[in-house]
């Protein structure tokens, strides 16, 4: 599943949602949007792509 944090808007996969963001430490989680979903997936699948 993922998550986006509202104060930061860093998006990550987590199995249980968190109550803190694992990147700011805010208690902000929640679930990502379908938007931020598509660009969470483009952003890892262009890091795949340059890491040649
Ligand atoms: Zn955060």
């Amino acid at each position: 599943m993922l998550f986006a944090c509202k104060e930061c808007l860093y998006v990550f996969e987590s199995k249980i949602k968190p109550d803190q963001c694992p990147d700011c430490g805010k208690y902000a989680v929640r679930k990502a949007t379908e938007q931020q979903a598509a660009e969470y997936r483009a952003y890892k699948n262009s890091k795949e792509c340059k890491a040649v």
